[in-house]
């Protein structure tokens, strides 16, 4: 990493070229075009010597000219012409080795050759110009669907900002930062190589370019002694940020293509953060909505489930104070009955909700240990007997089932839960079966009732918390909560649980599979 950010750091020096490798540059192309003439000369000479014709070796220095203009561009072929001229002159008109010519028949063929020459020269220079420029954009083309290619494998915001800075590096070979607006001014959110540096100046070109929508700051008329350029990354939303580069000593940190290209960039980074933001706004609007519709089903479900019991509780208390004298035994037995059963509907309900913050809060650690599931079956039955009074219990355990490593509490809460519903769901006089067998490596606890069962579309949703089946709302009271426990303290202890209706006759069946594990 480090390495890369120090090789990174050299990018205003290596990057668009230094005025001393520009000269250099220069210097190579003229001794080249020069060169050219040299051996265009020397190949004159040859066929001279071959006593080919004068005027035909002018055609000869044609081709160094030609060349240059290809390979250098139009100056480089100029000199390469006057050159051509000079040697022409020099070597083959007489008299000969000086600069002077006899015969004006020659004066003329050498001012054609130059006119030849130059006119060529200059469009085998424009085809040079055209090649190049096609060249150059074939590879602006690319680097955009680079860029976007990459902007578009990215997520997270602040992964993009650092991929959109990464990219705008390396593509413009100048090290870059991304501002976007923090508390009513901009902050350095991204930076390749790494740096939030921001000097005065350069905090104000940020924030004019952001505010005017224009490029700002070194080499443009506003605030130029900043250190970097800055360009503003907009959409038809408006300006989201600013992107900021590094230049070297000279003015403006770009040639006039690399411009180009960081227009095209800057346009494709705007695209991709508003695209994350949208992402990230619709992402936390729904949750927002999903909170505020849990919170809406808990204050339904908690003025509903402590209304009723409360009610009942405040009423038969109330019986019993003022009209003690005038009931008879069985009645106030049965008051009394009525304030110990919704009391403990009471503590079911808050119960529950602990379960469902200790499960919510990840606070939920089983305590796992090998048990016999029939034991704990026995205890939720037990547990369960006065609400599964009015219905017929049936037990099926497979025999010699092999010990289950599971916690006893969560797995009897689970068992009491299901238990409570199958009485809640299914009419009073029906059978609530309860079975147990060993299936491969797992052991299936099932527990099956003959109500009017789940709808299909709900057989999964019902393990929602605060998730209830319409038709069964407002008939039998209940959080929607007993269902989303059972699977997280299911699953807590490494078990699965599902719904299914049943196939052999009407009813639901909750089958739960645990792993046989190794006796410990
Ligand atoms: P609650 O019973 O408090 O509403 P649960 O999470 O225990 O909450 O159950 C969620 C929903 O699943 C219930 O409202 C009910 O519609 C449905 N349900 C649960 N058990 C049964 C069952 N044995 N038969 C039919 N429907 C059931």
């Amino acid at each position: 990493m480090l390495q890369a950010i120090r090789s990174a750091g050299a990018f205003a020096r290596d990057g668009a070229p230094s005025r001393w490798a520009r000269t250099l540059a220069y210097a190579a192309a003229y001794a080249g075009s020069a060169g050219m003439v040299v051996a265009a000369l020397a190949m004159g000479l040859l066929l001279q010597r071959a006593h080919i014709g004068v005027a035909n070796i002018a055609l000869v220095f044609l081709l160094p000219v030609l060349l240059a203009a290809i390979t250098y561009g139009l100056m480089p072929a100029l000199f390469a012409c006057l050159l051509s001229v000079l040697a022409y002159n020099f070597f083959f008109f007489p008299p000969l080795y000086t600069l002077t010519i006899a015969d004006t028949d020659n004066v003329v063929t050498l001012l054609i050759f130059a006119l030849v020459a130059t006119i060529a020269s200059n469009l085998a220079a424009r085809v040079r110009a055209q090649a190049l420029s096609e060249r150059q954009r074939a590879q602006v083309t690319e680097s955009l669907f680079r860029f976007s290619r990459k902007l578009a494998e990215v997520f997270g915001l602040d992964d993009l900002l650092w991929a959109i800075c990464y990219q705008i590096a390396q593509m413009l070979k100048a090290p870059t930062v991304l501002l976007l607006p923090e508390g009513g001014s901009l902050a350095v959110r991204a930076g390749y190589p790494p740096d939030d540096a921001m000097p005065e100046e350069d905090v104000a070109a940020a924030l004019w370019s952001s505010q005017h929508g224009a490029p700002a700051g070194r080499g443009t008329p506003e605030f130029a002694s900043a250190t970097r350029f800055y360009l503003p990354l907009r959409t038809g939303r408006g300006t989201l940020g600013v992107v900021g580069l590094e230049g070297d000593e000279a003015g403006l940190p770009l040639g006039s293509d690399q411009q180009r290209l960081l227009n095209a960039l800057a346009d494709q980074a705007a695209l991709a953060i508003e695209r994350v933001q949208l992402a990230e706004d619709i992402e936390s609007s729904k949750v927002a909505a999903e909170t505020e519709r849990l919170r809406a089903a808990l204050l339904t479900s908690l003025s509903h489930d402590l209304r009723t019991p409360l009610a009942s509780i405040l009423g038969s208390a109330t019986s019993l104070k003022h009209h003690r004298a005038a009931l008879d035994e069985d009645s106030q037995a049965e008051l009394i009955a009525t304030i110990e059963e919704e009391a403990e509907r009471l503590h079911r309900f808050i119960a529950n909700l602990l379960d469902m913050t200790r499960l919510e809060s990840g606070g939920l650690a089983p305590k796992l240990e090998m048990i016999d599931v029939s034991d704990v079956i026995g205890s939720a039955l037990n547990r369960a007997a006065h609400i599964l009074a009015q219905h017929r219990v049936a037990l099926e355990m497979a025999p010699g089932l092999p010990m289950v490593k599971l916690d006893p509490v969560l797995f009897e809460q689970v068992l009491f839960n299901l238990l409570d519903n199958a009485a809640k769901y299914a009419p009073a006089g029906t059978r609530i079966l309860l079975r147990a067998r060993l299936d491969g490596t797992s052991v299936l606890v099932e527990i099956a009732d003959e109500g009017s069962g789940i709808p299909e579309g709900d057989l999964e949703r019902i393990f929602d918390p605060f998730y209830r089946v319409h038709s069964a709302d407002h008939k039998r009271a209940g959080t929607g909560l007993g269902l989303a426990i059972c699977r997280g303290f299911v699953e807590a202890m490494d078990g699965t649980i599902v719904a299914f209706n049943r196939s052999d006759t009407h009813g639901a069946l909750f089958r739960m599979a645990f792993p046989v594990g190794a006796a410990t």
